[in-house]
């Protein structure tokens, strides 16, 4: 019974907790907020403190990747809905995307140095699908797609390889690309990017989608963060760059 009502109000996808985390994030995110063990303004970072019943943890169950805590019960009946954080949004379980199976992703560098990262070489992602038909997770299953050829940057710099391995990561889970249809060309059944955002100029900014942009780096993180991709889950599988 519970658990049906649980399952039906998850039904809306990230819904659900959404109230939690407008809760936390109005919460003021001040200065000094991640100073790790201070009580900051947020009760939620203090360390006995449940965010979903909002009272003191009872059999406190802490997330791996996160480090979030809650009560065992809480955040047992949380999942059930959606595998992720209700704080941080950090998604559990290896999420694995609709990314067209015939895909090929390489690496290679050159020294040239990315505007902002004249210091640093710079990596060249690219990244290949040919045509091929719909499987049944696509929009249009048995309907043939129109396949892509995209290049994307990277300062070759320590973070820049971290995105590069959480980029890796990313692909391996098939979550890079999906099928649909492009916003660019309007043209549907193709091979489109799936909101994991890349450089794919080497210059011109924001605007050309291209360097500079001091916060990119950061940015992409947090949205491989969103479909739990981060560094502590990419150990064994990190390696082989190039
Ligand atoms: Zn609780
Ligand atoms: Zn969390």
């Amino acid at each position: 019974m519970n658990h049906r009502n649980l399952t039906s109000t998850g039904a809306s996808g990230g819904k659900s907790s959404a109230p939690l985390n407008a809760f936390v994030n109005g919460q003021g995110r001040g200065s000094g907020a991640e100073s790790a063990g201070a009580v900051g303004p947020n009760p939620c970072d203090q360390e006995d403190y449940c965010c979903i019943c909002m009272d003191k943890i009872q059999r406190k169950k802490t997330l791996d990747k996160c480090q979030h805590s809650f009560c065992r019960e809480c955040i047992d009946s949380a999942f059930q809905v959606k595998s992720c954080c209700p704080v941080c949004m950090t998604l559990y379980g290896n999420l694995t995307g609709t990314q067209p199976r015939n895909g090929q992703m390489t690496v290679t560098r050159q020294p040239f140095g990315l505007p902002g990262y004249e210091g640093h070489g710079t990596i060249i992602i690219n990244y290949s699908f040919s045509d091929g038909i719909q499987e049944p997770e696509h929009p249009s299953p048995g309907v043939s797609y129109r396949g892509t050829f995209r290049e994307a940057y990277l300062p070759d710099s320590e973070e820049g390889n971290k995105v590069l391995r959480l980029l890796q990561r990313a692909f391996q889970q098939r979550l890079v690309f999906t099928v649909g249809t492009s916003a660019t060309t309007g043209r549907s059944n193709t091979v489109i990017w799936n909101d994991i955002h890349h450089k794919t100029s080497s210059h011109g900014g924001p605007q050309c989608f291209g360097y500079p942009d001091p916060g990119y780096l950061l940015r992409v993180q947090e949205e491989l963060r969103m479909k739990g991709i981060t560094e502590e889950g990419v150990s064994e599988s990190a390696g082989r760059v190039q």
